[in-house]
């Protein structure tokens, strides 16, 4: 989610016509020129996508997909005893922010579950977590967009006298975002002073400070002096809007998902709090405002069209509607994950919220349930896919509730990049997919909870994942092996 950044400014007339929409909700609402390009390029998206589906689907490409897909399943189990400790150290730190009378403002947080851990498409890993700490604005905001719609400057609406008066800059009104993640340090640093993880032999860190991460991130380690991170948190600080003040102007039509789940649900998806989260914008000499910029988040909303993402409402409730969709973007995670760790050099820009962007434009297009039947897995995970591709190839990949943010904008994710990306895509394809398969973490290796059936994945697919090339060297073996057998048979024919 790091890098679910800003573009393309969005112009007065465009926000002005997006201000009209709203008003007139009875007459079908005008579209700006951003919309009609989403809207012709959903269109080709979804003619390609049918006949994408009817494309056949090797057995072999066939059942690894859905090898690995049964592997992911797996490894939900592995987390139990993560679980536990990072739900420990989250419960007290919420008691200690609670009574520590030296910073009220932080006396009525709360979190707000968020992040794949509980939208439970965490891939391989167990050991990553995010959570967000919801911090009430007492009052009214005045929220200056800043870029296409992401990063915006906060202020106060009128002066105030309760507790969030500490965090704002010496004009009297703009909140600081700086000052709130020190603080959100200070505070963390000062609980872990006292606090015991509950599996004696293992301790909380506090990492260093970057620059442009808007979290708080810990690490779980053995009492050893030079111990492996096991477990990875990323504490992140959310200031809540009230609902009634509404979403800011460059986001306030809510996301395209009127086919998929419907008008209503967009309705209701516009009518929830939003939150920013104090990141500051990237480039080099920025204004002192710009240093104190905050970006929106909509991470509480992912988790809602991801958790409830049917086109009839019944999809995933019983046993016998389950689609493929969750385990659709699971795989492309992981395939991301794979593909990262294979080239973190050339792919450093990619991160996993590319995917998940990709992943809700998709089920927005093919909003169809019987579109994502379960059996149809492969193909369409394969699908899911080609769209990832098509999105890299013409540069253009529209943040889902920021439209006008490009998140393949040259200034975000570089033309060299991109064209990587694309010729990366492309050879996995080829091969069969070779980096689905990943390597496992410290912690599937330490497998403190004495879980057998963790160890037994653990096993398997360290065997096969201990060097990825294995795979493609295997593969190619295979067709050198079947193309020799093809020859002898024709020499004795
Ligand atoms: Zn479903």
């Amino acid at each position: 989610m790091d890098r679910e950044d800003r573009d393309v400014k969005c112009s007065l007339a465009e926000a002005k016509q997006r201000k009209d929409d709203t008003r007139e909700k009875s007459s079908p609402p005008q579209l700006t020129p951003a919309r009609q390009r989403q809207k012709t390029q959903q269109k080709q998206a979804s003619e390609e996508g049918s006949k994408v589906v009817e494309e056949s689907v090797s057995p072999e490409l066939t059942s690894w997909i859905k090898l690995n897909a049964k592997d992911l399943k797996i490894r939900l189990t592995d987390r139990r005893w993560a679980a536990e400790v990072v739900n420990d150290f989250r419960d007290n730190l919420l008691k200690f922010l609670r009574c520590n009378s030296d910073q009220p403002f932080f006396q009525s947080a709360d979190f707000l579950n968020s992040g794949s851990y509980f939208e439970k498409v965490k891939i391989h890993s167990p050991d990553e977590f995010d959570m967000m700490l919801k911090l009430q604005a007492p009052t009214r905001l005045n929220m200056t967009e800043l870029d296409g719609g992401l990063f915006y400057r906060i202020d106060l609406a009128r002066p105030t006298q309760s507790p969030i008066r500490a965090f704002v800059l010496e004009n009297g009104c703009t909140l600081s975002s700086n000052k709130i993640l020190s603080e959100m340090y200070r505070l963390v640093r000062k609980f872990l002073k006292t606090y015991k993880v509950p599996d004696e032999g293992f301790r909380w860190e506090v990492n260093r400070k970057r620059l442009h991460s808007p979290a708080v991130t810990l690490s779980l380690c053995r009492n050893e002096i030079c111990s492996d991170e096991l477990i990875s948190v990323d504490l992140v600080p959310a200031l809540e809007v009230h609902s009634s003040q509404g979403w800011p102007l460059a986001v306030r039509n809510g996301p395209d998902v009127d086919n998929w789940l419907g008008k209503k649900v967009r309705q209701e998806i516009r009518s929830l709090p939003c939150f920013f989260v104090p990141k500051r914008l990237k480039g080099r000499s920025l204004s002192e405002e710009a240093k104190e910029s905050w970006r929106i988040s909509f991470s509480h909303v992912e988790k809602k069209l991801i958790r409830s993402h049917g086109n009839k409402k019944t999809c995933c409730e019983s046993n016998a509607t389950k689609c493929c969709r969750k385990q659709c973007l699971m795989l492309l995670k992981s395939l991301i994950e794979g593909l990262k760790q294979r080239f973190p050099k050339e792919l450093d820009h990619l991160c996993s919220y590319h995917g998940k962007t990709v992943f809700l434009h998709t089920l927005s297009i093919r909003f169809d349930d019987s579109m994502w039947a379960r059996q149809q897995l492969p193909a369409c995970f394969l699908h899911l896919l080609r769209a990832m591709e098509s999105h890299a190839r013409t540069g253009l990949l529209r943040h889902f509730f920021a439209p006008n943010c490009n998140l393949f904008s040259p200034a975000l994710f570089p033309r060299r990049a991109l064209a990587f990306l694309v010729s990366a895509l492309e050879e996995q394809r080829r091969e069969g997919l070779p980096l689905l398969r990943h390597p496992v973490s410290p912690l599937r290796l330490m497998s403190p909870s004495g879980d057998t059936s963790s160890e037994i994945s653990t096993d398997k697919s360290s065997m096969l994942t201990t060097v990825p090339s294995l795979d493609t060297a295997f593969m190619y073996t295979l067709v050198l092996l079947f193309a020799v057998a093809v020859v002898c048979v024709l020499l004795y024919m």
